[in-house]
């Protein structure tokens, strides 16, 4: 695939479109104010792999949050504010890395200059954030309703808003719920603009359904080369909407880091408990430092050669199994220390 050139801004230290790498994002659901739950939840999200970090602020206990909550973690944080200018600015100048607004829902002209006058003071970018939900009423009477085009419209008048006040600092993401809508969308907006995108679906629902809608939309705009960072939207444990989005880059081939576990189906020839294999194989390697892809197969018929290209695995055979090294057999192990095994030829690779 070849990625659409955008422009490269900065969120914090974590370069943004360009050639910077795809970054995956979250947003916590603690009470920012709640600054030990909130401090919490950041280092689980910096565990699992997230690199930029976005939570509500709601009022000026929130502002007061944002530095103390910045000095113990290690990821930028991008603050979102709904309608109120005044605590974009106030967020601003407390070290937000970078301001989420849709400027139609922060009143009149005057605002929006407040709070791109502290985004320029502070160097900092703003995301327009559109959402099909909230698009501007002259947009949805110009195009007929909520579409691509009304959505797109949406999003460059508010960037025309921001630049007409010499502010180019930005992203944008253009989210809808509807997978389809979401694709369209940011496909034209694409051709028209090379400002850096945000990806997701919204509202995307709990895990199962918001994953699977989550990497068939982000799935076909990055594979053809659209988008500069992704948020996961789950109903879920925030940890969860990282682990689906650096899936969903490692599934296209935009990231490498980590262990790449592939596991058969398991069929009538599997004669070794494989789902608890790769139960406990995912566990124990959720941590291992290595980019390494990891094949767990049910059996020695077809495992090792239909694993061919796996860096390392094993092939379940009846009370054993076979482990073996690109698609080449090392030895034969009991099934009690087959995963043992493997792990300790993983530690030596
Ligand atoms: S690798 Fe073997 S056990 Fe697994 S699905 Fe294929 S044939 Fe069945």
């Amino acid at each position: 695939m070849k990625r659409k050139t955008t422009k490269k801004i900065y969120v914090g230290h974590v370069p943004v479109g360009g050639d910077a790498p795809i970054t995956v994002q979250s947003m916590t659901n603690t009470k920012t104010k709640d600054i030990e739950g909130t401090v919490s939840q950041i280092l689980r999200l910096e565990d699992a792999g997230c690199e930029i970090i976005r939570f509500a602020v709601n009022d000026n206990d929130d502002v007061a949050a944002i530095a103390p909550i910045k000095s113990r973690i290690h990821i930028p944080v991008v603050v979102d504010i709904q309608f109120d200018y005044r605590l974009a600015v106030a967020s601003a100048i407390a070290g937000a890395d970078c301001i989420r607004i849709n400027p139609g829902n922060i009143g009149n002209r005057d605002k929006v200059y407040e709070v791109v006058a502290a985004c320029k003071d502070k160097n900092i970018p703003i995301r327009v954030g559109v959402n099909s939900g909230s698009l501007h009423q002259d947009c949805l009477d110009e195009f007929g309703g909520v579409n691509e085009q009304s959505m797109v419209q949406s999003g460059l008048r508010e960037i025309n808003v921001l630049e007409s006040m010499g502010f180019n600092n930005l992203k944008i993401s253009l989210k809808a719920s509807d997978v389809g809508l979401c694709i369209r969308a940011y496909e034209a907006f694409s051709s028209v603009s090379d400002y850096p995108l945000h990806l997701g679906i919204t509202e995307a629902g709990p895990s199962f359904q918001g994953t699977i809608k989550s990497a068939v939309g982000m799935g076909v705009l990055l594979n053809e080369g659209i988008g500069d960072t992704i948020r996961v939207s789950l109903t879920a444990d925030p940890v969860e909407e990282v682990r689906v989005g650096l899936g969903i880059l490692k599934s296209l081939g935009l990231r490498q880091e980590g262990i790449d576990i592939v596991s058969c189906p398991t069929c009538a020839r599997t004669n070794i408990d494989l789902l608890g294999l790769v139960d406990e194989a995912q566990m124990r390697l959720a941590d291992m430092d290595k980019n390494l892809k990891v094949a767990l197969m049910g059996c020695a018929v077809n495992g090792p050669g239909e694993a061919r290209e796996a860096d390392i695995g094993i092939a379940g055979g009846r009370g054993e199994g076979l482990i073996f090294k690109k698609g080449k057999i090392l030895r034969k192990v009991p099934e009690s220390c087959l995963l043992d095994a493997l792990i300790e030829e993983i530690e030596r690779m």
